[in-house]
């Protein structure tokens, strides 16, 4: 289980949810910040600190926003 970051985070990339991680599991890329999957203790520290609100829960990503749980899994993937 896991929270990601979707659209408002692409060319925003304020990285405060960055500091906020306990579990150093946000990496930048190229356009915007993921979140590792595979590394995430769904704490939920980053999505408050979100000044976009980019970052949800991964079961309450909004339907328009799904591509980039796929999004995250391939850069993690690609890396
Ligand atoms: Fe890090 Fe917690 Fe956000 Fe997961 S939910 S990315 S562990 S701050």
């Amino acid at each position: 289980m896991s929270y990601v970051i979707t659209s408002a985070c692409v060319d925003e990339k304020a990285a405060d949810c960055v500091d906020a991680c306990p579990v150093d599991c946000i990496h930048e890329g190229e356009d915007q910040y993921y979140i590792d999957p595979d590394v995430c203790i769904a704490c939920g520290a980053c999505e408050t600190m979100c000044p976009v609100a980019a970052i949800y829960y991964i079961d309450d990503v909004p339907k328009e926003e799904e591509a980039y749980i796929e999004k995250a899994v391939q850069f993690f993937n690609n890396k």
